[in-house]
């Protein structure tokens, strides 16, 4: 392609939303034949919604809920988001306008949060933070964690002062787009990879209604990094979508990373296309566009 074509590409992209930043990425994305999507945010709608709280020790569910909330929200992960939407209500009825104070607040990526609030030390977070920090984990959580993974939800355990006391049901519904956009790029000779840091079970379920086969779960962004490269090193040319700060080290790992508009900053720092829109069918969009470009005939 001649550079002029290269510009006109990446105009036509801008005027779709799809912000291609340099000749480079449009040129590599007419290569790419694996893609590996974030599962948070990216495949799902990412406003994760708390659909049922189950709590293991004798404790008012209100009194659970504004201690797990003045935790989260300090957190900008979309899951802390749901936790103090759902915990609103609570704050409401008090009339309070603010959550009480959370001191030494720490947020371990992949895992979840930490912090003392009201003299408490709260956890929350999945089933690794608990073991990382010693939290012992009763049978009867993880029966309830099992049942809310096969219906495709996250469950989010919570401890306090170093008790397992509650289990939260947290709903994240898949785009509308998704299950499409998957089947397209199928038809485009484009093969589709999950990756994401949530639990086993929920990714499977998310899996199989988007119609991905290969997943891979529990992964830290490192990890995420390393599936990418790990294709890379197969021979394929990937590119990799997602929206959260722990995608941004595969985002730099893929021959084209692409984030999704809405996502965090870093994430789009770290990517060369950026879907303003956040529509998953322009990741269709970019390479479309990419294929166009490069294969003009002169
Ligand atoms: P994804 O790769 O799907 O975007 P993340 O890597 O951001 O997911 O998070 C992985 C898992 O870590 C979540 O599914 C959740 O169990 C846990 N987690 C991370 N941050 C939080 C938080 N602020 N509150 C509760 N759980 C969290
Ligand atoms: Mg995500």
């Amino acid at each position: 392609a001649t550079p002029t074509a290269v510009m006109v590409g990446t105009g036509v992209g801008a005027s779709k939303g799809v912000l291609i930043k340099g000749g480079q990425a449009l040129e590599s994305a007419h290569k790419v034949n694996c893609i590996v999507f974030d599962k948070t945010g990216t495949l799902t709608i990412g406003k994760p919604v708390v659909v049922n709280t189950k709590l293991l020790k004798n404790m008012a569910l209100k009194e659970f809920c504004v201690l797990v909330a003045a935790t989260e929200v300090n957190s900008e992960h979309p899951l802390a988001k749901a936790v103090v939407e759902y915990a609103q209500k609570f704050k409401e009825e008090d009339d309070n306008k603010t959550w009480p104070e959370a001191q030494d607040f720490i947020s371990i990526t992949g895992h979840g949060v930490k912090a003392i609030v009201q003299n408490k030390e709260v956890l929350v977070g999945n089933k690794s933070l608990m073991l990382d920090q010693n939290i012992f984990i009763p049978i009867e959580a993880e029966e309830i964690l099992k049942e809310i993974e096969e219906m495709a939800q996250t469950g989010i355990l919570v401890s306090i002062d170093r008790k397992l006391t509650g289990v939260l049901a947290i709903s994240d519904p898949l785009k509308p787009s998704a299950r499409e956009v998957i089947s397209i790029l199928k038809a485009m000779k484009v093969k589709s990879i999950m990756v994401t840091g949530d639990n086993w079970g929920t990714a499977k379920s998310i899996a199989n209604e988007v119609g991905i086969d290969d997943v891979t779960a529990e992964a830290k962004p490192d990890q995420k990094a390393e599936e990418v490269k790990r294709l890379q090193s197969l021979g394929h040319t990937v590119a990799m979508v997602g929206d959260g700060i722990n995608d941004s080290p595969a985002l730099v790992a893929a021959d084209v990373g692409m984030a999704i508009g809405a996502g965090t900053d870093i994430a789009i720092e770290a990517a060369d296309i950026v879907l303003m829109k956040s529509n998953l069918e322009d990741v269709i969009t970019a390479i479309d566009l990419s294929r166009k470009t490069f294969s003009r005939i002169r």
